[in-house]
């Protein structure tokens, strides 16, 4: 009886550890049983989110391995966060530039005459003066792209976002 018990116990584990094609743990989808190794463990095909493919041992899945490894490295990024910040950093900064324009349109209009050429055809965006990008309306002229791309050059040594 009690060997009855063990065995249909260790039947369910062995189940447990059967994973269906297609099946998706954490960032792995199982494309396929790959093989068993001596101690019949059960490998497994498996798809990483990341798009990566790697066969990793059943009972790892969803346990000890969560991904192709690719996860593993952002974990670490994460904790060390000087090698994204500069990523994020300038993600920010764009952001802000972004909010400043639409701010200038706001209050100004859209730019639909180049100060320096005189052109209204095309397209004419607000230029920043300084390109400390402040919020102070007169710092914004507005310049039409080949003007903006000249100035910018010229004063800043800078090509513009817009
Ligand atoms: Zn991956
Ligand atoms: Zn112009």
């Amino acid at each position: 009886m009690l060997l009855f018990v063990v065995d249909s116990m260790r039947q369910k584990i062995s189940l447990m550890h059967m994973l269906n094609k297609g099946q998706k743990i954490s960032r792995l989808t199982i494309l396929n049983f790959d093989h068993y190794n001596k101690k019949r463990d059960a490998y497994y095909l498996c798809r990483c989110d990341c798009g990566n493919e790697k066969i990793i041992r059943g009972s790892k899945i969803g346990k000890i391995t969560h991904s192709c490894g690719c996860l593993r490295l952002e974990i670490v990024r994460r904790k060390k966060p000087e090698l994204s910040n500069e990523k994020s950093h300038l993600w920010k900064e764009n952001v802000g530039y972004r909010a400043i324009h639409l701010w200038v349109i706001k209050n100004k209009g859209k730019a639909n005459k180049c100060s320096h050429c005189g052109a209204n055809t095309g397209k004419i965006e607000w230029a920043n003066i300084d390109h400390k990008y402040r919020r102070n309306l007169d710092d914004y002229i507005q310049l039409c792209t080949s003007c903006h791309r000249d100035y910018d050059i010229k004063n800043n040594n800078y090509r513009g976002r817009w």
